[in-house]
């Protein structure tokens, strides 16, 4: 029997107002999972006034006591972790490791901002009279809307709205219409750790609950993360409307080796970053560029790996790679590696379904002999799609790099400290990582990324706070005394 999944308004568990649902399927076994309200402009209405009656009173609990309550999620998410992760790996495919991973994310941002309570940090500085003082401190912007994708269904929606809460802002959240059965597993957790009606709702459905989000005036912020098409929509959407917005889209992710790298670190390191989760991480490596003298080497040991890993459901102990989301993902995959082989690229190790009756499996796939102008070293495939670029050193790795229409997240692999920091210094992406696979963000580092990835902001750590929060510059003058249009430094010093 399918899960029968509802909307979360004002603290209230219902259907869509106009009793529409959709399916979702398991990408294993392609059966349905759940079934979900298919959401309109009136039920995202519905959830934005009862955000808005909700902001009256949260913005007003003490942030201690906001923490608390995060702190109890984080107990309830850490008692459900294995019912999410089963629950997350039968929704989306990905292997069960990875799916308690995503919980995990989860539970550490509810401990992260849950200590948040507690600092909410902002800062005093001198003011140039005497008898005045002056602060700038966080305040919650009001109602903030979020759109969110498959692949993280609890980790990212976490990003978004553990800060968010911590802030004092209420939430309207709208998840992928992939994971509609998780998500709202992952708002039930919030409903029992004792988060007062209507602070966190939750609508269900696909682009137009999101575009009824994004174009609502009631609400002051957009937190988006998934295609960079639809991102783009959606910023300009809300820009009409003067909304601060936060977009996290695409990559292309590249992890560099250069000849003198440790060539099994490097190996796991590739075959993890660009395989797990299928290929379908944000920071996912879909390029190698490796230096000319560890090429033969590098490769043929990536396509001896690649060759031992188990393709299966995700529930399966034994599996390394799930099934791709969705038919359409798959058969994105399956354009790309067309367009590779008639670019010339040349096609080493899978290139093809794993036939298993049902499901939408595909073989971790190695390109190389890939040129920098292909569109397989160019375009976001969102698969288990690696191609590889020779070049001759490191600076022409860098630059490689750097060409990327996205930049969120990039790595270099060597044992020279040099080459180490040189990269530190010149790789544009929003993360780097030295002797590491591009993927693995903790929560307290800011996550993001340069040019086509994002707008600029980031999510995670200190720096994800600017989203959910306006800076309120307060002076107080304790003079007790009317103001003169003028005083000189020289007479203000002269006063008892
Ligand atoms: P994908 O194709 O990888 O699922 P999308 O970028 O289409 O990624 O989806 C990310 C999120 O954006 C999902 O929650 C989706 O429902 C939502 N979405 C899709 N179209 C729109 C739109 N026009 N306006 C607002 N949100 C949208």
């Amino acid at each position: 029997m399918p899960d029968i999944v509802q909307n979360y308004i004002g603290g209230k568990w219902s259907q869509a107002q106009s009793g529409e649902t959709f399916p979702t399927y398991n990408p294993a076994t392609e059966e349905i999972l759940a079934v979900a309200p298919t959401s309109s402009t009136n039920d995202v209405n519905a959830a934005v006034n009862a955000a808005k009656a909700a902001y009256k009173h949260w913005r007003l609990t003490p942030a201690p006591r906001r923490g608390e309550i995060l702190f109890k999620v984080a107990q309830i998410l850490t008692e459900r972790k294995e019912q999410l992760a089963r629950l997350m790996t039968q929704e989306m495919g990905k292997i069960l490791a990875e799916t308690r991973g995503d919980v995990q994310e989860a539970i550490d941002m509810a401990y992260y901002m849950g200590g948040e309570g507690r600092r909410l940090l902002g800062y005093t500085a001198p003011v140039e009279m005497p008898n005045k003082f002056g602060m700038a401190m966080r305040d919650s912007v009001g109602v903030i809307g979020l759109i969110t994708p498959w692949n993280f269904p609890i980790a990212v929606p976490s990003w978004k709205i553990l800060p968010a809460l911590i802030a004092g802002n209420t939430i309207v959240f709208k998840p992928s219409e992939d994971t509609p059965a998780t998500s709202a597993a992952f708002v039930k957790v919030f409903e029992d750790a004792g988060l007062p009606p209507g602070v966190l709702n939750l609508v269900t459905g696909a682009g137009a609950a999101g575009a009824a989000l994004a174009n609502h005036p009631d609400v002051r912020v957009i937190s988006f993360t998934g295609s960079t098409d639809t991102g783009l929509k959606v910023y300009s959407q809300a820009a009409s409307l003067g909304k601060k917005v936060s977009l996290e889209m695409g990559g292309k992710n590249a992890i560099i080796v250069l000849d003198d790298a440790n060539l099994d670190l490097a190996v796991d390191a590739i075959i993890w970053s660009a395989f797990g989760t299928t290929g379908q991480r944000c920071t996912a490596t879909s390029r190698l560029i490796v230096q000319s003298g560890i090429k033969p080497k590098l490769i043929d040991a990536l396509v001896a790996k690649s060759k031992t890993l188990k393709v299966g459901d995700g529930l399966d102990d034994k599996t390394n790679v799930g099934p791709l989301v969705n038919a359409k993902g798959r058969d994105k995959v399956e354009k790309y590696v067309e367009i590779g082989k008639q670019e010339g690229a040349k096609l080493l190790v899978g290139g093809q379904r794993t036939d298993m009756g049902k499901g939408y499996f595909y073989a971790p796939t190695l390109f190389s002999d890939v040129s920098r102008s292909m569109r397989i070293a160019r375009e976001e495939i969102f698969g288990p799609v690696l191609s590889a670029i020779e070049v001759a050193s490191l600076d022409e790795a860098v630059e490689v790099n750097n060409e990327s229409a996205y930049g969120l997240s990039s790595s270099i692999f060597t044992e020279n400290v040099n080459a180490a920091f040189r990269a530190i210094r010149d790789l544009t992406t929003g993360i780097v990582y030295i002797n590491h696979g591009t993927t693995g963000a903790e929560i307290q580092f800011p996550f993001g990324g340069t040019r086509g990835t994002g707008n600029g902001m980031r999510e995670a750590g200190q720096a994800g706070m600017d989203s959910f929060t306006e800076w309120k510059s307060v002076y107080v003058d304790f003079s007790g005394r009317l103001q003169r249009a003028q005083i000189d430094t020289e007479s203000v010093l002269q006063e008892p």
